[in-house]
């Protein structure tokens, strides 16, 4: 059978990527060697994958993941009312920050515990489990009390007391790639995580720093594909703040779902103008609504090459 596109599971006797591969014996046995210290998160002979259950959701699985909701919290009523939207448009969790890591310090860095506080309650009022991010170690036992997927940023995937500290509080983690890391060294941290007891992660494409001044990062796409021949843990992307602009943010969601990832984290304000933080990338709530309508064919062509690919694996139970 003949594929529409995603270069992730293409059928392997029309395309003979095993024969493809070995045309270069060397170049990929010294990419696979430098992978070696990765016991736990290499992908096995049966070629399993695993998914990441968060409450009633489940990511890795048959079904496309979309997280969305706004980059801080900063009100009851922002949170409760793209809660509200974005569950309506499909989807299935929420996200929203309280604790902000920011470029600048005098950049809004979010209202803290109020801000998990009302996430939870928002999250909790429209049935969506919710996703927030964990700065430091310290901050760890608070925001697992209030998240259900506590999400480590671009800027902490190296945080190695963080990252110990996740593997204590027993959430799924969110492992979102620094902007300066190679795939190697995203899952060299999720192998912290893996090492340490804490088997649920999800990896998260967010684009990478590069040369260019017209976008705010450059969304290294085919590191889902790679990812997924790598490990077996579930891979999303972020295609907001990969692009820093909400003009390009449906065109590149739309390619997560053609090359194969297994969600999407969004951001989306009601009023991106006056957002506090990350307004430039947020799709307002009609915004979003109508990429997620333009999303359905994809998604249909997802699910079934889904279908067809590996077998799925609940990661060990907690
Ligand atoms: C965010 O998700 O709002 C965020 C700060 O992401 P990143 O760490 O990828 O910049
Ligand atoms: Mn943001």
């Amino acid at each position: 059978m003949a594929y529409p596109f995603s270069g992730a599971r293409l059928d392997p006797e029309e395309f003979a990527f095993d024969a493809i591969d070995s045309l270069e014996p060397d170049a990929e046995k010294a990419a696979y060697d430098s992978l070696t210290s990765l016991k736990l998160v290499r992908k096995r002979a049966t070629g399993e994958r695993t998914t990441v259950r968060v409450k009633n959701v489940e990511i890795g699985a048959d079904r496309f993941v979309v997280i969305a909701g706004p980059c801080a919290v900063e009100s009851e009523r922002q949170v409760m009312e793209t809660a509200e939207a974005v569950a309506r448009a499909g989807a299935r969790a929420l996200r929203g920050g309280g604790f902000k890591p920011r470029t600048s310090p005098y950049a809004f860095q979010g209202l803290g515990l109020e801000g998990l506080k009302l996430l939870r309650k928002a999250g909790d009022a429209f049935g969506l489990p919710v996703v927030s991010e964990a700065m430091s170690d310290t901050q760890v036992e608070l925001v697992a009390e209030y998240a259900d997927l506590i999400q480590v940023g671009t800027r902490s995937m190296e945080n190695a007391a963080l990252l110990a500290a996740l593997c204590r509080c027993r959430r799924p983690i969110l492992l979102k790639r620094a902007m300066v890391a190679s795939v190697e060294e995203l899952l060299e941290a999720a192998e912290y995580l893996l090492a340490n007891g804490n088997p649920n992660v999800v990896l998260c494409e967010r684009g990478i720093r590069t040369f260019g001044k017209l976008t705010r990062n450059t969304c290294d796409i085919v590191a889902v594909p790679l990812l997924h021949q790598l490990t077996p843990l579930p891979v999303i992307v972020d295609p907001s703040h990969s692009t820093g602009r909400r003009s390009l943010v449906p065109s590149l969601a739309r390619a997560a779902v053609a090359i194969g990832a297994d969600g999407l984290l969004v951001e989306v304000h009601p009023s991106p103008e006056t957002a506090l933080s990350d307004g430039a990338q947020s799709l307002s709530i009609p915004q979003f609504g109508c990429m997620m309508r333009r999303l359905d064919p994809y998604l249909r062509l997802w699910a079934e090459e889904l279908a067809e690919s590996d077998p799925v694996v609940p990661a060990a139970p907690r």
